[in-house]
Parts: C-alpha cells; structure tokens; sequence
C-alpha cells in the first residue's frame, strides 16, 4: 500500500529556536491527546516518531479515515533544513515573482544555495533576480523551512486546527501533500 502525509511547514527558511518550539508543539499535542508522547516506529522516517491517539479524531475532517489501523500512523518532526516536496505529486508550476515566468522546469540547481544554506534566496534562471524562496509561488504546494511536522497517512486536517497550529508557530504556514 502506498503512503501519504500531510506536512505543516512555517514559512520561515531558518525558524528561530526551532528545537525548543518543536519540542514546545510536541507537548501541546501530546497534552490534548492527539498524538502519544512517547517515541515509536510509526513513521517512513528513519527515526522515531509519536503514535497517533484517540483525539486526532477533533482535529480532522474524516475521522473514520484515520490510521489507527496501520503501522505508519504517526507525526514526524523535522529540524533540518529541507525541502518538502510532494514527491508523486510532483511540481505544475514554480513562478518567479520578479519575472512572472514558470520556471518548474528549469535545470533545478537554482534550489543548490538554498539546500546548502548558503542563502534564504531563489535566484531566477530567467532573470536572474534573486529573492526570498517564500515569495515564489509553487503549485502544488511545497514547504521550506528547517522546521516542520508530518502526519503519516492522516486525512485532511481542519481549517481550525491549522490555525491555531499556524498560531503557535507565530507565523504562516506551508501546507504540503504527499504522496509516495
Ligand atoms: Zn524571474
């Protein structure tokens, strides 16, 4: 069977205190029983990740959909720069913001610096204007950030709950779909 998530993603290249706020939305999710607090093999990730538990069912639109059945059920937290892709979903568009043209299919090294760290920045391939990766726009959606929380096999979240966790993070949010 294949595997989807759903990723909440803030839309901040480098997050400020990202260990201490990851470790901060771990505890507010592990209070209201949406996931448990201790670590499990629940994740595609190679390392352990928080089960899901009984009140994810409040936080969901389809709460018969949701994994308690499976082994890959639970929420990974990612602290490491990266890019969230869709993976089998892959990449429609990707707009420059300065030149307005689609550049998803250009030779992708334009993403290098940003991978390495060495800047927040897309340079355009086409006119070479460099500017903030959150201002381009992707479709269908992806994330980047060095913080980020993924929900393995669990449907669609509520309009309510991205909110209050897009609150939390003080900040907007990146919601990404995957599917592998
Ligand atoms: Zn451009």
């Amino acid at each position: 069977m294949s595997d989807y998530s759903i990723s909440i993603i803030p839309k901040k290249s480098s997050y400020p205190n990202r260990k201490e706020k990851a470790t901060e939305i771990l505890e507010w999710l592990v209070h209201k029983n949406i996931i448990n607090s201790d670590p499990s093999d629940c994740t595609l990730g190679s390392k352990f990740g928080y089960a899901i538990s009984e009140e994810a069912k409040r936080i969901t639109c389809f709460p018969n959909e949701l994994p308690f059945s499976l082994i890959t059920n639970g929420l990974d937290i990612i602290t490491e720069r990266q890019v969230f892709d869709t993976c089998q979903y892959g990449l429609d568009e990707c707009i420059c913001p300065n030149c307005k043209e689609n550049i998803a299919s250009e030779d992708w090294s334009f993403f290098n610096d940003w991978h390495e760290q060495k800047s927040n920045n897309l340079t355009c391939p086409l006119c070479n204007i460099a500017t903030d990766i959150h201002q381009f726009t992707f479709s269908p959606e992806w994330g980047f950030s060095d913080l980020g929380f993924t929900f393995w096999n669990w449907p669609d979240l509520t309009d309510d709950f991205i909110e209050e966790f897009s609150h939390k993070l003080g900040c907007d949010v990146s919601i990404v779909y995957t599917y592998i």
